[in-house]
């Protein structure tokens, strides 16, 4: 079989071709302009590739129910010219194949749930610490929707007690995207996080942050497994602190071996290693696929 996928971030696209197994074939990358060149770019890549499916992780907010007016939309995004725009119709428009449709962190939770560090397991939390903070959810073999999506980036977290940093989030200041993404770091210590060093100071209140947000998915969740990826996670010294604040802050309060001597296994890095999210929207796309075959 041959799926296409589109990984639609908010600084760029790649699309690719895959098969069933999660292979990826073939695949190009650019950035993200405006709506409506972007999208015909993706279309133009797939017009010769004869995909019998298509999945879409897309950055967002989006519109996620198929029984709302703005299912396949791109919503109240702050991104020049998107707010409002139709991906999944300008795409279904063109192509009539079945093609999936879901947040660019769903599609990573389900990318590696499906050949990656959550590979057959029930569940797991995808979390990226990039440009934004961002959380999928794949919960009994779905990918969770609720309300609009979940929006895990922004949870609040208790501040460090030695922290003067104020936050950066345009909503709430000091949430977890505001303290711990990227930009916010960068804000913080005036540099790029990629040139802070290993023993630098930001890392420990970085996994302050995040160790929070992992306990609380945990406790909110119970997911099988927890993954997180996005540019920050390249520093290598982060995700042992991480594991330790979790392990701090859970306090032996929830009984699993996950979460005592495995909890280096439990805690992970992405298995797909950069190609969560576009295998993430190959798995889509072969659901849609599997949807339509009834
Ligand atoms: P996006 O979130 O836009 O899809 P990334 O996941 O690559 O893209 O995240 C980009 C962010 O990660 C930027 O804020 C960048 O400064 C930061 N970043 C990239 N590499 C590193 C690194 N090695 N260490 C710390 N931060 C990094
Ligand atoms: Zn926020």
């Amino acid at each position: 079989m041959r799926i296409g996928a589109i990984e639609a971030g908010g600084t760029k696209f790649v699309c690719g071709i895959g098969n069933e197994d999660g292979d990826i074939l073939d695949s190009i990358s650019f950035p993200t302009g405006d709506p409506e060149r972007t999208v015909e770019q993706a279309m133009a890549y797939f017009r010769s590739r004869d995909a019998e499916a298509i999945g879409i992780g897309s950055f967002g907010p989006i519109g996620v129910h198929p029984d709302r007016p703005d299912y396949g939309f791109v919503t109240a995004t702050p991104k020049t010219g998107w707010s409002g725009f139709d991906f999944l119709g300008t795409m279904k428009r063109e192509f009539g194949v079945p093609i999936g449709w879901d947040t660019d962190v769903n599609a990573a939770a389900l990318g590696e749930a499906s050949w990656g560090a959550a590979s057959g397991l029930g569940s797991c939390v995808y979390i990226t610490v990039g440009t934004g903070i961002g959380v999928g959810v794949y919960y009994e073999g779905r990918l969770v929707h609720g309300l609009l999506h979940p929006e895990g980036g922004h949870v609040l977290t208790r501040r460090h007690p030695k922290d003067g940093f104020r936050g950066i989030c345009p909503f709430h200041g000091d949430c977890l995207e505001g303290m711990a993404a990227g930009p916010a770091l960068e804000a913080r210590w005036q540099v790029k996080g990629s040139v802070l060093p290993s023993e630098h100071e930001a890392w420990t209140f970085e996994a302050f942050y995040l160790g929070q947000a992992v306990a609380n998915v945990i406790l909110m969740l119970s997911p099988a497994k927890v993954i997180l990826g996005g540019g920050v996670m390249q520093q290598p010294q982060l995700l042992p602190m991480i594991r330790e604040e979790v392990r701090r802050n859970l306090n032996g309060y929830v009984k699993a071996d996950e979460l005592a001597e495995g909890l280096d296994a439990y805690v992970v890095l992405p298995g797909l290693d950069g190609r969560s999210g576009l295998s993430g929207a190959l798995a889509l796309g072969l659901r849609a696929w599997r949807d339509s075959q009834g």
